[in-house]
């Protein structure tokens, strides 16, 4: 069974969360930069390496890591 927690946290490549192919873990609503509601801008340089998304359909909050090399 999956932890809650676990969920949470999520990896994807940064083009498909772009265009919005990256599903909720929750209630597997499509999600993308239009609800990111905090970015981490603070490793690399240039594109944030991860977002904090929350989802328009169920108002859970998740973490997406993009993948190394999207
Ligand atoms: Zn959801």
């Amino acid at each position: 069974m999956t932890s809650i927690d676990a969920r949470r946290r999520i990896t994807a490549d940064r083009r498909d969360f772009n265009h919005y192919r990256v599903r909720c873990p929750f209630c597997d609503e499509v999600v993308g930069p239009r609800f990111v509601t905090r970015e981490h801008l603070d490793v690399q340089p240039s594109a944030p390496y991860a977002a904090t998304v929350r989802c328009p359909r169920c108002r859970e909050e998740f973490e997406v890591i993009f993948a190394a090399g999207s």
